[in-house]
């Protein structure tokens, strides 16, 4: 259930059903006063019983328990509700706390959606079958907020907060300088890629996920705990790959806008992805919501070098190569 990182500090795998991403790793810092859960997993039955017989085992009092939070996502603090009791401090940053506040803003997302091509029969089932709408806590969170260069120390850990837009708006990673260990969030996974996805038009996110990797390769890291899959060690070499990663993805779309304008949806739809399935049809509708965000995240930051252009066409956005740009 649960098992000892490093001294006082361990992590309970909290399982993701009918998630490609499988579980969450849910980190518990155990302390004579109070103890500190990172990140908690879905608001749903199965999640919850993990969390429970893992705190059991360890032997965690909630009366006695602080939370931190590395991004709005669902599977990272859906859970919350369920676990803090009247002494629980929150610790959460500004960005996605505001976003929280606002609600899930599903009708801006449908529109935001629409002017990229998703098709109308199936936005219903994509809101529908969206872990942020399904798992999500249900009831009034108040937040602690932390900002970069803020510290929280539990036990012998003290944690610098250290600000990692990209994969949210807010996403905030701890280091702890001392022991040399990262807690990731989403910020960097080892075994997968973290999602860079945008729903409107206010942000660039994959350029902020760019500058958010270059900041953590500054940092002397010797272990990383990342919010799902494997514990890792090259913290550096994974920044690489994730960085050349991205670069390839970007060139994908520039040769797939070659063959002609198109919007968001259509490109993801021409885009390769690690996912078993025949074709772009029989994805399953929530695979194609995320793709199509990440399709959007990337044209995104295409759009902002000048390398390609968009246009509204018949109320939809359709992007094309910008042949005026020195590459061309
Ligand atoms: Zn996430």
């Amino acid at each position: 259930m649960s098992e000892e990182i490093l001294a006082n500090l361990y992590r309970i795998e909290i399982p993701l059903p009918r998630s490609p991403l499988k579980a969450l790793n849910s980190y518990v810092i155990k302390d004579t006063e109070r103890n500190l859960i990172i990140d908690t997993g879905w608001n749903q039955e199965e999640c919850m019983e993990a969390m429970q017989a893992g705190l059991s085992e360890l032997g965690v009092d909630l009366r006695r328990t602080d939370f931190f939070i590395t991004h709005l996502h669902a599977d990272h603090f859906g859970l919350l509700s369920n676990l803090v009791t009247d002494t629980s401090k929150i610790y959460f940053n500004e960005p996605d706390a505001g976003r929280f506040r606002a609600g899930f803003r599903w009708d801006d997302f449908a529109h935001f959606a629409r002017l990229n091509g998703y098709p109308e029969s199936e936005l219903q089932a994509s809101l529908q079958s969206h872990p942020g709408f399904k798992f999500r806590p249900n009831s009034d969170l108040v937040f602690s907020i932390l900002k970069e260069g803020a510290t929280i120390r539990f036990g012998d850990y003290v944690f610098k907060c250290i600000e990692t837009p990209g994969h949210t708006s807010g996403h905030m990673c701890l280091y702890e300088p001392n022991r040399k260990v990262f807690v990731a969030g989403d910020h960097i996974l080892n075994d997968i890629t973290p999602n860079i996805q945008l729903w409107s038009d206010d942000r660039n996110p994959l350029e902020e996920y760019f500058d958010s990797l270059d900041k953590v390769s500054k940092l002397d890291i010797e272990l990383v705990l990342p919010g799902h899959r494997t514990l890792f060690r090259n913290c550096r070499e994974r920044i690489q790959e994730l960085k050349q990663h991205h670069q390839k993805r970007l060139d994908e779309i520039i040769s797939i806008l070659e063959k002609g304008d198109m919007d968001a949806f259509r490109v993801a739809s021409e885009m390769s992805w690690d996912i078993l399935c025949d074709s772009w049809d029989l994805f399953p509708v929530s695979q194609k919501w995320f793709a199509t965000g990440e399709a959007i995240a990337h044209l995104k930051y295409l759009k902002e070098k000048g390398i390609i252009r968009s246009e509204m066409r018949k109320q939809r956005i359709v992007f094309s190569i910008n042949r005026n740009h020195a590459i061309y």
